[in-house]
């Protein structure tokens, strides 16, 4: 058996387990994994420090999650856009397919709480069906695989599922989006990294939460990925008790970086029946990005969106702060120390130049140095 396989047998998925491990009712996570499993591998149990923390939230069933009747299970409506099955199609170049419903680790917070768990992954036929669907549909340049996780798919049936989406012509980009090498980096394998390379350009977008998941052996796992060639992008979901904190967050993205990952989504949590509780308002995410924004590198700074319940696709939020005012005559700007600058429209006076100018700056061209700064 391979290494990674051995490895994630060993994974936690019985309350009776789990209870031998951490300080936890098993009649009580009984109840939860009935509808909703569990799965914590090696690496994220090792990385659970306390009761409660950041790690522990994220992958230890709470009772909060039987608690919420209400919210809607497909809360995105993935299940009415999907015109074939495990095809989900709401932009119109770009698609998702689901190749597994399996993860390393089920998420507490999961948006796809609905399916996660059950065995097995995409069979031929349906890739068939999938595959034609592509052929036909010529306007879809860039196929994402998702699931459940499709880094737990074997070997041979990624490179199968890679060889048949590079032989659709118009297909030019496939994207991973995987929680996998975070939570089982043994399986980011020098040979997974070999078929990958074959079949450039092959994008990643990983899970990551919170800077503690960045240990040294993910960061290893990473780096496998980045001299695969695979540009390496990260998708964060915005967790209350987890990372709604502007000091935690700056810290994953600095990780992130640190392991060649650049930081991509921000996403506000979905309305999801038993994730509700993870839930934080909106204005949480506006002002992390607004504590990021000039304080740190731009590439540390992710996008952050609402996915927007109804199936209206991912949503960009930035802070109302930046765009003071915009005309004829320009816009006028707010950085991020709070400062007031004027950037004027083509063919309208630069506003800079209506009073004396300091003789350094002055002339760097287009740069709004200090002498653009207006009254604050
Ligand atoms: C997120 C998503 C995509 C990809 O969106 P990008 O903004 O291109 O990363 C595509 N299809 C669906 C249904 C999605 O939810």
């Amino acid at each position: 058996m391979d290494d990674w396989k051995r490895v994630l047998a060993e994974s936690i998925t019985k309350p009776k387990d789990l209870a031998k491990h951490l300080d936890v009712d098993p009649d009580e996570v009984e109840r939860i994994v009935g509808p909703y499993p569990m799965r914590i591998t090696p690496t994220v149990l090792s990385t659970i420090k306390s009761k409660g923390d950041a790690i522990w939230k994220q992958v230890v069933p709470d009772s909060a999650e039987m608690e919420d009747f209400d919210a809607p299970a497909d809360p995105l409506e993935e299940d009415t856009d999907s015109p074939v099955p495990h095809l989900v199609h709401r932009y119109p170049d770009r698609v998702l397919l689901m190749v597994t419903n399996q993860c390393p680790i089920y998420c507490r917070f999961c948006t796809r709480k609905r399916l996660v768990g059950k065995p097995g992954f995409l069979k031929k036929g349906e890739l068939d069906r999938a595959v034609a669907w592509l052929r036909d549909h010529t306007e879809v340049r860039d196929v994402i695989l998702s699931g459940g996780d499709p880094l737990l798919l074997p070997d041979h049936l990624i490179e199968r599922i890679l060889k048949a989406l590079r032989a659709i012509p118009h297909l030019e980009l496939i994207r991973f989006g995987s929680r996998v090498p975070g939570t089982l980096p043994q399986r980011i394998t020098p040979r997974l990294c070999e078929i990958v390379k074959r079949y450039h350009p092959v994008y990643m977008n990983l899970h990551f939460n919170h800077p503690d998941e960045l240990t040294p052996e993910v960061k290893e796992a990473c780096g496998r990925l980045a001299d695969a060639g695979v540009p390496l992008g990260a998708q964060t979901v915005l967790l209350k008790g987890v990372n709604d904190d502007p000091d935690i967050m700056k810290q994953l993205m600095h990780q992130l970086l640190l392991a060649r990952v650049k930081p991509y989504y921000l996403y506000q949590a979905d309305l999801t029946r038993g994730t509700n509780h993870f839930r934080t308002s909106v204005e949480t995410g506006l002002k992390i990005i607004q504590a990021l924004q000039g304080h740190t590198s731009g590439m540390a700074i992710p996008h952050f969106v609402i996915d927007a319940p109804g199936g209206g696709g991912k949503i960009p939020l930035l802070p109302n702060e930046y765009l003071l005012n915009l005309d004829d005559n320009g816009a006028v700007l707010k950085n991020y120390e709070n400062k007031t600058y004027h950037y004027p429209q083509p063919g309208q006076p630069d506003r800079r130049r209506a009073r004396p100018l300091p003789m350094v700056g002055a002339s760097v061209p287009g740069d709004l140095c200090s002498s653009g700064m207006m009254d604050d």
